[in-house]
């Protein structure tokens, strides 16, 4: 007699499925089967072995695991996180899965060592199938594609075997492409080197092909992008793709010499060895001031006593809260438990991971976004089988099988990138680290010199326990901040371009003095746009809805996002003033800007460029951060990539060159996220007591409490203010923040699913306030036309949630009962951190 199990499967439906087992079969909760589905073969996760059983239930084609790759506790973990993100269990599950863990991503397979004949014969008694493909692999001499396998034994999936036999240490899996020969190779292209690092070249090649020759024009667009985020090159089939072009265009630009070919095969490589280390000593030794005591003691407390705790680590920047983490990572371990450690992004804080490894060398494991697979899928292994007691990673890393996770720590917790956009589950991993700790018994500490109004409001609630640092470390004091009103200034006749006067003469003091100087400016490349001076109008892209960048000296507008142009007129579209003026500095032309001006007054500056474009090969961010240390560079002009945990002693000067960059987009986060931008760029200044930092931010609203209470360092004047905002809009923390947002290539079909689906929802509860729907800033991107519906889910009213929930169920489930259509794309994002 078969029983019955259910599955979560890695698709939106919102349930499981029930399959049925052989009776004698081994099969565990958290264990991954091999199902029919339709017409397609999927990977699930057995969730209930004693499901109740169900006529129709199919036989799972195979149990792919001997062992369960989820415990109880992660189980438990990704069916709330499902639950409370509103995603199918199945596709948090799949979500926590590293990639080479599904049957595909097994490359090659050979034998670990010669066999031995009694054991061969041993199991071809009670596992005639794993000896077969033990046989198999002998008689081949060499390792063995897995579809060879298959074909040599006549099954369908070897899977169950491989998996057993690795465990057992009897095969070598590879699952990672390693010689050419047996790698899948694909045809790829990159733009030619002399364009690539000549802006003017090309924006002066695309000028000239955008009438002539649009295709190759798009093609162009497309590459560059692409080449902003990769060195590698990009693959043809993509590319065809993107730029909706023929391979014969793609092959008239390779025969110009504007594209280069290449045959690729898919592959990424590690992060950091044989680099310099960004960190010169083991933290651990140094004494620890008072205040960091005080914190550390407390969370030792915590440890020891195995209660489940959750601290809010506020410390100003530069006050050593990374040591306090160290600390606590320290007893964590003394007391034989594991400790997880979240960053917002890996490739920008090379410096943090270093000050780790110099600590605790290599017993710490670094997850990112460039592994392999292959690395994924040994690390994954190397820390479930207890191997490695700290894990270092980014938002994923959450999902870690750590077995006896006592310690979590969420670095940066303000940071909005711990928010997965896209695709579901849509969590928060700071928030899900909480639960996790909750379900762990382990203690988490969230820390940030500027914490979200979230974070700061549970601490001042109770919910989280509040730890403070007031004083920086090592002697040093928070530089003095000052405002330079760029309006007045520009009436005053003191401003060149970007630049007021007053910023450039500490420029240049700092640069004679041989100083560090860090200059923000959030905006990438050149991006000059045109705005009406009358009315406002800014021209945007038809396809996008985005503002349009402007090319002066063809006098086109060109959209970032899907490539097209449209020559720009004189006169406004919207009022017919003729007033439309080119605004909009990237860092791009600052950096240009500067290196002018410091000729101009006769300064010799190196100046160094940090952003997307300018780190986009591995390790070259490193390298900029190294030559800056050193002295080999005077000064980092850059996006907020240079605002997030740099420790550089001789940093005198923080530059800002427009602060308001974020001040007035309809976000309702933005003077928090302003406020926390300056104040973490402000605490890269004087971060040693040997040098004095100074801070000098430019605005035009030098009145906005954002500045104000930045250059008063004073977090708690923004947080007071903003609270009271909040509460009167009902805004987080006071509300779930919660986003429904449609797409399609229909404009009348997605208004009409948007009204459908609005309708469904409750409009009198007094736990819900539902707007909309609405037109979103960015109405339409890529040609798909959005709508949004927004909800605010007053957490004084409905504290779990439960209601929320239901009521957005609920109406979807009329909804797909009632209108749903395949042109019609919809997704639920909770606590969500976009502007809409
Ligand atoms: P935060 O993360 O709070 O901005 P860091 O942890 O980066 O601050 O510490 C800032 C600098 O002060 C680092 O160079 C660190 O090594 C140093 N530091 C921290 N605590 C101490 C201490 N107790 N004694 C001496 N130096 C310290
Ligand atoms: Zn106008
Ligand atoms: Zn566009």
């Amino acid at each position: 007699m078969p029983h019955h199990v259910n599955i979560a499967l890695p698709i939106p439906a919102r349930r499981t499925f029930t399959y049925t087992v052989p009776d004698d079969a081994d099969v565990q909760c958290g264990m991954r089967a091999l199902v029919p589905f339709g017409k397609r073969t999927l990977t699930g996760i057995i969730v209930e072995t004693h499901a109740p059983s169900l006529a129709e239930a199919k036989p799972v084609h195979e149990i792919l695991d001997v062992i369960p790759v989820f415990d109880a506790t992660m189980l438990e973990f990704t069916k709330w996180m499902s639950d409370y993100y509103l995603a199918s269990w199945g596709e948090t599950l799949h979500a926590a899965l590293p990639q080479g863990m599904t049957p595909e991503s097994v490359i090659s397979v050979s034998l670990t060592a010669p066999l031995d004949d009694r054991q061969l014969q041993e199991m071809a008694r009670h596992a005639p199938k794993r000896a077969a493909l033990l046989v198999a692999l002998e008689r081949h001499k060499g390792p063995l594609h897995v579809s060879t396998l298959q074909r040599a034994l006549q099954s369908d999936s070897v899977a169950s075997q491989l998996d057993a036999l690795e465990h057992a240490g009897l095969v070598t899996i590879s699952r990672e492409i390693h010689g050419r020969a047996k790698a899948k190779t694909q045809k790829a292209v990159s733009l030619s080197a002399d364009i690539r690092s000549d802006h003017d070249k090309l924006r002066a090649l695309l000028d000239e092909l955008d009438s002539r020759a649009p295709v190759q024009a798009r093609i162009i667009s497309v590459l560059s992008l692409h080449h902003r985020r990769s060195e590698e090159p990009m693959v043809v089939a993509e590319l065809v793709k993107s730029a909706k072009a023929q391979t014969a265009s793609i092959q008239t630009l390779v025969d110009k010499g504007i594209c280069e070919e290449h045959v690729v095969e898919v592959q990424r490589r590690g992060d950091s060895d044989g680099a310099e280390s960004l960190a010169h000593r083991d933290e651990t030794a140094l004494p620890l001031h008072a205040e960091q005591q005080h914190a550390s003691d407390v969370i030792a407390d915590a440890l020891s006593s195995g209660q489940q705790k959750t601290f809010l680590l506020h410390g100003i920047t530069g006050s050593g809260k990374t040591l306090v983490y160290m600390h606590a990572i320290r007893k964590a371990r003394e007391l034989g438990k594991s400790a997880l450690v979240l960053v917002p992004e890996i490739s920008l804080t090379p410096q943090l991971i270093d000050r780790f490894r110099m600590t605790f060398g290599n017993d710490i494991a670094v997850i990112h976004s460039r592994m392999s697979p292959g690395e994924r899928y040994d690390t994954w292994r190397a820390i479930a089988g207890g191997r490695i007691s700290i894990v270092l990673g980014v938002r994923s890393a959450l999902f870690a099988p750590i077995a006896s996770c006592g310690l979590i720590i969420v670095d940066e917790e303000h940071e909005s990138s711990y928010k997965q956009d896209s695709p579901s589950p849509r969590y928060h991993a700071r928030d899900s680290a909480v639960m996790r700790g909750v379900l762990n018994h382990a203690v988490v500490i969230l820390g940030s010199a500027t914490p979200s109004m979230e974070s700061m409001y549970n601490a001042q609630t109770g919910k989280y326990h509040l730890l403070e640092l007031h004083h920086r470390s090592d002697n040093a004091v928070l530089p003095t901040v000052r405002l330079i009103d760029v309006r007045d200034a520009r009436k005053r006749k003191k401003m060149s371009g970007a630049f007021s006067d007053e910023l450039l003469d500490e420029i240049k003091k700092r640069v004679a003095a041989n100083e560090g100087v860090l200059l923000l400016q959030n905006r990438r490349g050149f991006s000059p746009r045109l705005e009406c001076g009358d009315c406002g109008h800014i021209p945007t892209c038809n396809q996008c809805s985005v503002a349009l960048t402007y090319h002066k000296h063809t006098n086109l507008l060109r959209c970032h996002y899907c490539g097209s142009t449209r020559p720009a007129l004189k006169s406004c579209a919207e009022c017919g003033s003729a007033e439309m003026a080119e605004v909009g500095v990237g860092t791009q032309r600052a950096e240009e800007e500067l290196q002018e001006l410091m000729e101009r007054d006769g300064v010799k500056a190196r100046i160094a460029r940090v952003d997307l474009d300018s780190t986009s090969t591995k390790g070259s961010f490193r390298k900029l951060l190294t030559d800056f240390k050193n002295g080999s560079t005077d000064i980092l002009i850059g996006t907020k990539m240079i605002a997030k945990g740099l420790d550089i002693d001789r940093v005198t000067l923080v530059g800002v060159i427009n602060a308001d960059l974020q001040l007035y987009v309809p976000d309702f986060r933005s003077t928090e996220r302003t406020f926390q931008l300056l104040t973490q760029v402000a605490g890269r200044a004087g971060r040693s007591g040997s040098f004095k930092g100074e801070v000098l931010i430019q605005t035009g609203h030098p009145t906005h409490t954002a500045l104000l209470a930045s250059q008063l360092h004073d977090y708690h004047m923004m947080y007071n203010d903003e609270l009271q905002h909040r509460r009167e809009a009902v805004y987080p923390p006071y509300s779930r923040f919660v986003v429904i947002e449609l797409t399609s290539t229909d404009m009348q079909m997605v208004d009409a699913h948007a009204q459908h689906l609005c309708f469904a929802l409750p409009r009198t509860h007094p736990a819900l306030q539902v707007l909309g729907p609405t037109r979103p800033m960015m109405d339409k991107l890529r040609g798909q036309f959005r709508r949004v519906i927004i909800i605010k889910n007053r957490k004084a009213e409905d504290p779990g949630g439960n209601i929320l929930r239901h009521a957005i169920s609920t109406a979807l489930q009329h909804y797909r009962d009632r209108h749903a259509h395949s042109n019609v794309r919809v997704t639920v994002d909770v606590d969500s951190q976009s502007a809409v």
